[in-house]
């Protein structure tokens, strides 16, 4: 594991505009003799510039495979106003950035159960998906479900990686579901939570995964605990704000 109180200086390789507000990163260590370990699951604290004082920190999830020694990729969504937003969307390529790391105890559960249920809004898709290329080698015939929240059909992205994903998994599958579509949107309307009554955890041994919004982390966790009397310690997750 890398020691979470250096600072490590990270090259912006290549910045992948997605959608007009997630923007993806892809940094690498500047020097090649320092390496950045962590573990899927886990986040880097960027370092924000400021005029005067002190950086502000934030926090980011990894998006990229555990094995990645040398760098990691992180998906940004604009915040109106935010400090680290409007610094991330200032960037051209590469500039060297500062972050602390890594971070966080959400780590995918092993030995895992049957069914893997992922539910995200927005870029809460960056832990979820760095577990899934992580561990597809290992284990590949588990049953993977994943609801992935974004408002309208401008917002969806990572459409060709999650296809990528389906091909290489037995059991994976992945909907979009968008809580402001147009009328044309023939998918899933609203927001993820209304989708846990299609998903048999009842009968089947299943393990939570939720990363994202808060208010939707504390529906979904309602539901499960309160309601249905689900294990809590068969959820996991990870609240952006
Ligand atoms: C463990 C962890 C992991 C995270 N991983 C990611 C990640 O992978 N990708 C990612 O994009 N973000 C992630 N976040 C959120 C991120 O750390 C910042 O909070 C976010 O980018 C906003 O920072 P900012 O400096 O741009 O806005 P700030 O300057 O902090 O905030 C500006 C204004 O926006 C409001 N605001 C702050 N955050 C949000 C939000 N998410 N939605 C709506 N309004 C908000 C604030 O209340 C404030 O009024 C994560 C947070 C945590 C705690």
């Amino acid at each position: 594991m890398s020691n979470p109180r250096a600072i490590y200086q990270m090259k912006v390789l290549k910045i992948i505009d997605h959608t007009p507000i997630v923007r993806e990163v892809i940094l690498q260590c500047l020097d090649p003799q320092q390496s950045f370990q962590f573990r899927a699951g886990q986040f880097a604290m960027l370092h924000v510039p400021q005029p005067e004082g002190k950086p502000a920190l934030r926090a980011y999830s990894i998006a990229s495979h555990e094995a990645q020694k040398d760098g990691f990729t992180l998906l940004f969504k604009y915040v109106e106003n935010g400090k680290a937003s409007q610094f991330v969307w200032s960037l051209k390529g590469d500039e060297t950035l500062q972050f602390t790391g890594p971070f966080g105890k959400v780590f995918f559960q092993e030995p895992p159960t049957e069914q893997i249920v992922f539910l995200n809004t927005g870029t809460g898709l960056s832990q979820h998906y760095s577990y899934l290329i992580s561990k597809k080698e290992q284990y590949p015939n588990l049953k993977f479900k994943m609801y992935f929240g974004v408002r309208t059909e401008k917002d969806i992205y990572y459409e060709k990686e999650l296809e990528a994903l389906k091909s290489q998994l037995k059991n994976f599958e992945y909907h979009y579901v968008l809580s402001r579509p147009s009328e044309s949107w023939t998918g899933k309307k609203g927001y993820v939570q209304h989708f846990l009554k299609e998903i048999d955890y009842k009968n089947t041994a299943t393990t939570f995964y939720l990363c994202g919004n808060g208010g939707m982390i504390k529906e979904v966790k309602n539901q499960l605990i309160e309601i249905d009397q689900f294990p809590k310690e068969k959820i996991w997750s990870e609240a952006f704000d």
